[in-house]
Parts: structure tokens; sequence; C-alpha cells
């Protein structure tokens, strides 16, 4: 019998991170072995709104919205060439997005936000009721105006993401479904390799692309750092075409879009669900929160009111939320060997293609050209007390304006 020989890289889950990773290092000629503990596009990256885009409103002129700015612009532009880099058809269609406004307080927080991305170069603009109706004539005459964002638009989640995991696959990676990785294996400080199912597998490097899951594997990282919320979504019935653009309302907590079927997608209002969803692994949905999504529907576009419309489809899905709102991307410093893509918010497919080539830059001691010290993966050790400042939360229920998405 032939030996086994080790892999160079494992990559730990199937998501839009981790199957991006894997192609990338297999493209670079490493032996890459991804584990995931169920299937390849089971956990958040499954079960999302499929909303992609580039920008931030969050700190606009900081070190670190530019960051995000740069890896975000950067994400948009590989998907636009992956059709031709690796043959996915993952329906990217990126006619611009729309936050429509509803209150005075939503318009005064797009107003400031609005200002600052356009300082710092964002294409962004801020449009008055009419001009939304006109852009979007579903919408009601309850909607004052709303912020349109031109760098955005959607795509198919679940086709992106196993067309990276077919395209690592071609390139020699080997990924196995159904197997749960129980914890790291160490040699001293280093990381060396996993166990599952009791078995030891060695490799030079690993990677944790497990996002909600991380803390499991990741005992020392300081509780709160990455926090599971519970995101739901319902889907009508196909209609004719209704959105040209994805919306955002309400600070970006709901958010829906068409998709090319004609089926509305809508998701949102996490302040209904228990603990605003904040701390739970459990992919259930809750009644609260379903209906709060339809009222949302109803008040935004009235033409769907009493039509008799039915819901076809409802799912809850995990996000890994981190105490700044910013993911976990680099090496991770307390433990040699290890490598962490972690902790992508409510925005993961505004990342996943470009993070799959920064990781493989890591590792392969290359220059990326990105400012990662923001995204540092251990940044929150050693800070006693973890401040939790995640502008997606930052109080759900208490202070709706302390939300800024990217
Ligand atoms: C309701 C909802 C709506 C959203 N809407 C949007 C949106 O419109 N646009 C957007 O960009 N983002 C959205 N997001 C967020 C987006 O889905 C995530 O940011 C993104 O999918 C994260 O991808 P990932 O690969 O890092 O993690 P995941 O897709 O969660 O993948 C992690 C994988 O790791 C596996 N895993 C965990 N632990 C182990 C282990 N021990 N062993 C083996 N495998 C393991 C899991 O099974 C999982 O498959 C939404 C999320 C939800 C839930």
């Amino acid at each position: 019998m032939a030996a086994q020989v080790s892999p160079d890289v494992i990559v730990v889950g199937g998501g839009v991170n981790g199957t991006s990773i894997a192609y990338r290092l297999a493209a670079d000629g490493r032996r890459v072995l991804l584990l995931e503990r169920r299937g390849i596009c089971s956990g958040a990256s499954g079960r999302n709104g499929g909303m992609t885009g580039a920008g931030s409103s969050m700190h606009s002129h900081s070190a670190a919205g530019r960051a995000v700015y740069a890896i975000t612009m950067r994400n948009l532009e590989l998907l636009k060439g992956l059709k031709e880099e690796i043959g996915a058809e993952f329906s990217l269609t990126l006619p611009g997005s729309m936050d429509v406004i509803t209150t005075e307080a939503q318009y005064l927080h797009l107003l400031e936000a609005v200002t600052e991305q356009q300082s710092a170069g964002i294409p962004v603009d801020l449009i008055d009721g009419d001009e939304a109706r006109r852009l979007m004539p579903a919408l009601g005459p309850n909607v004052l105006g709303a912020s349109f964002a031109y760098d955005r638009g959607h795509l198919w989640p679940f086709a992106l993401v196993n067309a990276f995991a077919d395209a690592a696959r071609r390139l020699g990676a080997d990924i196995r479904t159904w197997s749960p990785v129980e914890r790291l294996h160490l040699q001293g400080d280093r990381v060396a390799g996993v166990v599952v199912n009791g078995e030891v597998i060695s490799a030079g490097d690993v990677v944790l692309a497990t996002n909600a899951y991380t803390p499991e594997l990741l005992p020392d990282l300081p509780a709160g750092a990455i926090v599971p919320a519970r995101g739901q979504i319902l889907v009508t019935q196909p209609l004719p075409p209704l959105l040209p653009f994805s919306f955002g309302n309400n600070f970006d907590k709901e958010y829906g879009r068409q998709t090319p079927t004609g089926q509305l997608l809508c998701g949102g209002y996490r302040r209904l669900d228990i603990g605003e969803g904040l701390g739970t692994y459990e992919e259930r949905v809750t009644a609260p929160v379903l209906s709060g999504i339809a009222r949302c529907l109803d008040e935004l576009f009235p033409a769907l009111r009493g039509n008799g419309v039915k819901i076809m489809r409802a799912w809850a899905g995990i996000m890994g939320f981190t105490a700044d709102g910013l993911p976990l991307i680099g090496r991770y410093a307390p433990a040699p060997g290890l490598t962490v893509a972690a902790g992508f918010n409510g925005g993961g497919f505004s990342w996943g293609a470009a993070v799959g080539i920064i990781v493989a830059d890591v590792l392969a001691g290359r220059d990326h050209g990105f400012d990662l010290e923001p995204f540092r993966p251990d940044r929150f050790h050693g800070d006693g007390e973890l401040g939790w400042n995640n502008p997606f939360t930052a109080g759900e229920k208490n202070n709706p304006r302390g939300v800024l998405a990217y």
C-alpha cells in the first residue's frame, strides 16, 4: 500500500472563503486538503442574501475603512473575471443598490455616510424620493429618498462556492465533506495539523475558514471576538420584474432583492429574534422575525399588498459577528502554522474571492498589496475586557444609529 502523502495545507471550512482559498492554494501548486463537516456551502455561504459590492461607510477615512474598500473593490474585480477564469456562472449582476430612507433618522444617517463616502472617492449618490421611485417604481410613497451605491449588486452564492470547489478539485485539491475537525493538532506551540474522527492529519499549514464556528477550534480566542449571529430570510413565489436593484432599509438592517427567476428574497429584523439572534448556533426560523420581514416588503412595496403573494421558503443561517465588525484575516501569531480567515459578519461575498488570493499570498510569503493590520486575527488579545463595537449590531434595539454597514 502506498504511503499517504501529507497535504501542504489543510483548509477547514467549505464556504465561500474556504473554497476560494483552496482554489488559490491549489493553483499555487500546493497539495491542499479541504475538510468540511457538512456539505460544501452548508454554512452561512448557503443561507445568505447573495448581495455583493465594494465600499465601506464604516469610517471611510480611517485605515480600516480604506483597507475594507481596497479588498472589497478587488473582490468585485475578481468576481467579474471568474466566468472567464474558471468557467463559473453564478448570475453576477451589478446594477447598483439602493439603501432606501423611510425616516428622518435614516435620512440624517445616510446624508452623513454618503458625504463621507463621496469624499473618500466611493461612487455613491443621495437621491430624493421621486428619483428613487423613478428608478424603482415599485417603491411606495413612504420612501423619502435613498443612497444609491453603484458598485453593488448580487450573485448566486451556491453556484459561486461550488464553482470554487470544482476549480480547486480540478487542480488536484482533495475536498472531503462530512469531515468534522475535532481540534487542532499541536506540536508545542505550533499547529501541525488537525484531528478528524480521532485521526491526526499533519500539514505544514492549517487555515481556519470556519467563520462563526472558529471559537470552537480556537479556544484561546478571547470570548466575544467572534460571536454567532442568526439571520433569517424569506422568499416569495416568482413575480414579474419588480426590483431592478437590490435594496437595504433601516441602517441596512433589512435588505432584499429579486432573483433572476423572479422571486423576492428579503431578510432582516434580527431585533425581533431571541437575544437579537446573537449567541446561537441554532439554524431555526422564528415567527416574529419572518412576520417582520414580510411587513418590510409590504411597507416598501405597496403593490405586493393584498395580492396573495405566496411565501415559498424561509431559512436561517449563522453569521460570524466580530467585536469590531471587521473580519480576521492573516497568520495567527500566537500559534505558528495557523492562518485564520473568519468572522465575515454580514458581508462575506464582498470578500471571499479576494481572501483566497490574499491567504495564498500570505502562505507563499508574497506581497499581496493590502493593509491587513485592521484584520489581524490576534487583535483582541490582551485587551482585558473585550469591547463590543460591532456596527452591525451596536444594540439593534437600543442604538439604531450605531449601525453603519459596509
Ligand atoms: C441570513 C444571512 C444573510 C446574509 N446575507 C448576505 C449577503 O447578502 N451578502 C453577503 O455578502 N453576505 C451575507 N451574509 C453573510 C455571508 O453569508 C457570510 O459572511 C459568508 O458566507 C461567510 O463565508 P465563510 O466561508 O467564511 O463561512 P461559512 O459559509 O459559514 O463556512 C464555514 C464552514 O465551516 C464549516 N465548519 C465549521 N466548523 C468546522 C469544523 N470543525 N470542521 C469542519 N468544518 C467546519 C461549516 O460547516 C461551514 O460550512 C448573510 C448571512 C446570513 C446567515
